[in-house]
């Protein structure tokens, strides 16, 4: 286990989980911070609406917070009252859908700023939680995302690749494109594609090659549309065979 990340002050109400690798997160109290959904419709992100987005992005708090690696690459737990599952913020200072941030400082002195990664509003981070024993995501890594949506995951998977890597991230609803398009705007390794998954002969000249497909467009066809990616572009059929595989 490498070293922890310590002396961070944060302390919110939404650290939970046993913080072991791959433990499942008791204290991701889903609706239990910052509201559910439904209460006035949408609120604007970042501003602490939808399933647990915070309303206290910063975790000012109190209670001291230790940051450790997770087992995967680019993945952390922030070890506090309760524990929580983060990744490091690419753009310091910001949330992107009202999740909770905790700072914590090195022993030089330096800040690094984390995200908690809640698993009720994020698949991949369930998987996580529930031990999954490859993402196939690390610092580095380039990754083409089907169905963005608004780019909750996306941001966090954008954290974990860091500025060496890439995020393609597809997603063919104009609204939530539309804050695709914004979050890209301050993460430099995301570059949207408003499209339709099924057809990526409209933006494969958008796309580079890429390690890993991951793919939540949460439609019937969706390991069809893998298929099809993979006819139209034969440089990706290993990281999707072995995405198959995984
Ligand atoms: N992956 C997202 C996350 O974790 O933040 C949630 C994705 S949501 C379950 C599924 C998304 O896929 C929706 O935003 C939907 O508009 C998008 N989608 C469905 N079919 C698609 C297609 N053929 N091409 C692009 N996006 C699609």
């Amino acid at each position: 286990m490498r070293a922890p990340i310590r002396g961070g002050r944060g302390g919110g109400r939404s650290f939970g989980g046993r913080g072991d690798s791959g433990g499942r997160g008791r204290g991701f109290g889903g609706r239990s911070d910052g509201g559910g959904r439904g209460r006035g419709g949408r609120t604007p992100r970042g501003r602490g609406g939808g399933r647990g987005g915070g309303r206290g992005a910063g975790m000012k708090g109190g209670s001291k917070v230790v940051v450790v690696p997770h087992k995967h690459d680019g993945v952390f737990i922030a070890k506090a009252k309760e524990d929580a599952l983060c990744t490091k913020n690419m753009v310091p200072g910001e949330s992107v859908y009202g999740e909770k941030r905790v700072s914590v400082q090195n022993e030089d002195g330096t800040k690094v700023e984390y995200r908690v990664w809640n698993p009720f509003r994020s698949k991949l981070a369930a998987a996580v939680l529930g031990g999954v024993d490859n993402i196939w995501i690390a610092p580095g890594t380039r990754v083409l995302y089907l169905g963005a949506a608004s780019g909750t995951t996306v941001s966090h998977v954008s954290d974990i690749v860091g500025p060496t890597g890439l995020v393609y991230a597809v997603e063919f609803s104009h609204r939530s494109g539309r804050d695709l398009v914004n979050m890209a705007k301050k993460r430099t390794n995301v570059i949207p594609i408003i499209e339709d998954a099924r057809h990526p002969a409209r933006y494969r000249m958008l796309v580079g090659m890429v390690d890993v497909i991951f793919s939540d467009v949460a439609q019937p066809d969706q390991v069809y549309i893998l298929y099809t990616f993979c006819k139209v572009v034969p440089s990706v059929c290993i990281a999707l065979h072995e995405f198959l595989v995984a």
